[in-house]
Formats: structure tokens, sequence, C-alpha cells
């Protein structure tokens, strides 16, 4: 990893900066829309930049809200939006701010007239979001023992403009989500919400048809970049985090033009996609607080992985043609012979061409997982006409609750302890981007074989682990299992 120091700053700034450098033309995708010819240096005119920071230390604010549960107040569902800004911030945080308060004061006025819901439902409002995390992170580290035991899941929001929703979140939340988007109507479309996303997705070439009986809205996995991080990355709590983007530009995100004005013109005018951010958040957070048996499905979770198990496979397979490829052009001197301009300073080095991998316990535990997943869900869905017992209820919720913790491990990912999450995690160098089985993963990508080989032993124990558990739900859901003695 290079440290090189960045700083943003404006394009007027930027122009004689650029105007005063010669040497080679840039490539094209370096080039930027301002009116001179892009070049890539060296000098020959130095620069000399003043910066001044903001170095003050600041108390910053996170408003939480919580409305115990009728039945199980010790059973969590929690709800967050950011309320800090980079400037203005209206399409981020405010407008997803204010559908998070719109359905706040929506159940407020049901609690009014005297509903609660099962479980208790838990707002916060974060402050610090933009600097890096710190009003959830600190929260989250704060309260982890409680968390741990009581919450079911945490739902993020964070900007919202117009367009097609975009969804990240853990796969067993997949099918309450695909369920809760069909119920909802994008404004300008007249459709469901879920239909114009497969709709988007078919445009994209994503799928070949439009079948909506047997698709799910497709959750993208969880990276970082908003709240959630904590919840999922530290804790390993279920999480969503989704948002309307796409029909408007998105140049004043994170600008001063972020303004009231700019959004009610061009971003959201009518605020119809604020509205329909609330119904979907709103919809959700009661489904999963007033669930007798919480709406959690495991056969996502096994498809998700299956795919991930794939990709690992086929980037080991790839890295190795790729370098098997360089070093017999290498052999047969093509690097010499053939360049048409100029001359080579040295043929380049040959390259490690990867061992094979044994990836034998990971698609062992990958299979123990589909037959388990599908038992589960089997399982669930059983009890829609023939409630089991209250205290089968309680050991499932439990289960459910817990599952997605299976996925840490507690001395975290390889070089970067606070993040404990083996399935996905922002990777170590791509920002807000999610790498799934992200040990594995970046092992294979750095060549580390030995590494690669002991990560890959690792999470085949963490998916057999999962597998146990969501076989454990299973054993627990069959007709005697009121009479069953169980360790949960
Ligand atoms: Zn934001």
């Amino acid at each position: 990893m290079v440290g090189i120091p960045t700083l943003p700053i404006s394009w007027t700034d930027a122009l004689p900066v650029l105007e005063s450098l010669r040497g080679s033309v840039a490539p094209v995708p370096w080039r930027g829309a301002l009116p001179v010819t892009y070049r890539i240096g060296p000098g020959p005119a130095a620069v000399r930049l003043r910066v001044s920071f903001d170095w003050n230390l600041v108390p910053i604010h996170n408003v939480i809200a919580r409305l115990d549960g009728r039945e199980r107040p010790d059973e969590w569902v929690m709800r967050g939006n950011h309320h800090d800004a980079w400037v203005h911030g209206a399409e981020d945080p405010i407008a997803g701010l204010v559908a998070m308060l719109a359905e706040a004061r929506a159940i407020g006025k049901l609690a009014a007239k005297g509903w609660r819901p099962r479980r208790s439902i838990v707002y916060a409002a974060w402050d610090g979001e933009e600097p890096g995390l710190f009003g959830s992170v600190e929260w989250v580290e704060h309260h982890a023992d409680e968390l741990r035991e009581k919450l079911v899941a945490y739902i993020n929001t964070d900007y919202n403009r117009r367009g097609v929703l975009q969804a990240f979140g853990s796969p067993s939340l997949q099918a309450l989500f695909t369920e809760v988007t069909q119920g909802v109507d994008d404004p300008l479309r007249k459709v469901s919400v879920y239909r114009r996303k497969i709709a988007a997705e078919l445009l994209a070439g994503a799928h070949e048809e439009q079948d909506e009986t047997s698709r799910d809205f497709a959750l993208m996995p969880l990276g970082s970049g908003s709240d959630f991080s904590g919840f999922v990355q530290h804790l390993g709590v279920a999480s969503l985090d989704f948002s309307f983007v796409g029909d408007t530009a998105g140049g004043s995100y994170h600008t001063g033009y972020d303004t009231h004005d700019h959004f009610t013109r061009f971003m959201d005018p009518g605020f119809l996609y604020t509205r329909t951010l609330a119904q979907i958040s709103g919809r959700l957070t009661l489904r999963l607080a007033d669930a007798d048996v919480l709406p959690f499905r495991m056969t996502a979770v096994r498809q998700d992985i299956g795919t991930y198990m794939d990709e690992v496979v086929t980037l080991l397979a790839e890295r190795k043609q790729v370098a098997e490829r360089h070093n017999r052009l290498l052999a047969a001197e093509v690097f010499r012979i053939a360049p048409t301009q100029g001359e080579y300073a040295a043929a380049p080095a040959p390259l490690a061409v990867p061992p094979d991998l044994d990836f034998a316990a990971l698609m062992l535990a990958d299979e123990r997982l589909a037959d388990a997943a599908a038992c589960f869900d089997a399982a669930i869905a059983r009890t829609a006409g023939n409630p089991p017992g209250p205290d089968t209820v309680a050991s499932v919720n439990r289960l459910i609750r817990e599952a997605e913790r299976r996925f840490l491990r507690p001395e975290g990912l390889p070089g970067r302890p606070w993040f404990r999450h083996y399935i996905s995690a922002p990777g170590s160098a791509t920002g807000y981007e999610a790498k799934t089985f992200p040990s594995v993963r970046e092992a294979i990508e750095s060549g580390d074989w030995a590494a690669a080989q002991q990560e890959i032993g690792r999470l085949a124990r963490v998916l057999t682990a999962f597998a146990g558990h969501v076989g454990k739900g299973c054993s627990l859901l069959q007709p005697d299992a009121e009479a069953t003695p169980h360790d949960e």
C-alpha cells in the first residue's frame, strides 16, 4: 500500500496547475472535462499549496428514541439515518432523515392510540457519519453486549433521490425485502418498486426474462460507507441499506450545491421518493417488530454463498491462466520482438503460477448449508398454517437473531481485527465496495497462497458452524420439537 496524501480542490484551483503541466499527453481515461490538454508531467512548474484545516475537537450527538414492545421488549428492531452533512445536505442525509422521521411520526400516532409493537423499535439519528461513521460506531461499541443480546436487525437509510431502488443487505432478509417492495408503488411508473427494479435489471442485461414469481429483489453485499457498518461488520447483526438513485445526475452530492432549492427542483420534486422510502422502511420495521416468527429465510444466504464460492474458484483459475500465458509469451521472446514503437527497457519478469488450492472443505460446508437452509425454510413455511408453541417460537427467534453472528470470527479479518465478518466486508483497498469471502479473495489477489489455503480452512469452519446453526433451527421446528430438549 502506498500512502499518497490526497486533497480534493475546486476546478478553478486545479486549472492553473493542469495548465502548467508538461510531459506526455494523459491517456484518455485520465482526462477530465476542463478546456486544457491534459498532461502527466513531471513539472516543470512547482506548486506550493497552503492548506488550512479545522482541527477543533467538538462533541457529536446521536439522538436515540425507543418504543418498548408489548410482548418482547428485549428484542429490538433498529432504524437509523445520519443527521450530519458535509454542507447543507439536502439529499445526503436530510432526504433519508425526513423519511425516517415521517415513519417514526406515523408509528408515534399508532402508539398515541394505544398500539404497541410486539418487539421494541429503536430509532437513531446518527452524528459524525460523514467524517468516519463516528456516531454509530461509538454507539455500537459502547452498547455491544446489549446489542448482541437484543438486536434482531438494523435498517439503514442515508441519501435519497428519484430513481430505482438500490439495496444492500444480509441475504437472510432478502425474501422479506422482496415482499415489501412488491407492495409499495413507484410514484412515477405506477408499478411496484420491485417491478421497476426487475425492469431496470432487464434493461441493463442482468437477466434474460422477466420472471417475477421466482426472482427475489437481489440485495447486494454490504461493504461500508454508511452507519450499517458497525452493526453488520463488527457485531454481526443482519442489516439492510437502501436508497433511490439514478433518475438524476449526482453532481451535487457532498457539495455546497446539495441545497433544499436544488433538491426540490431537480432531485425529488414533490418529495415523491422520500415518501416511498418511508413506506418501504416503515413496512420493513413493522414487519420485523410484529412478526411472531421472525421473517428471515436461509435459502438466499446459501445461494449467495454458492455464488461467492464459484467466484473465488474462478478467480484462482484466471490468475493461473494469466500467469501461464505471460510465461509462455516470455519464453517465446514475444515481449522483445513484437513492440512496434520504441523498445522495452527490459523483458518483464516471469509471473509465479498459483498452485492448486484445496477447496474441498469449503464445498463440503456449502453442501451442508444447502441441506440445512432448504430444511429450515421448508419448516418455516409449514409454520404459516400451524404455528408452533411459544417455547419453540422463542428458541427459533433467538436462533434467527444469532444467525448472522455466526459469520464473525472474534479475531477479525487478517490485518484488520475490527472487521469480523467473513462473508462480506469492504475491501482493504476498495473504500465502500464490498468484497465477498474477503479473507480468501484478498489472499488470492495478493498471491499469498499459503494464506489463501489457511483462509479457506477458516472460512470453511465459519460456514460449517453456520450450517449447524441453521440445521438446529430446522430440528427445533420439527413437529415433536416442543418435547425435544435442546441446548440453546
Ligand atoms: Zn450520507
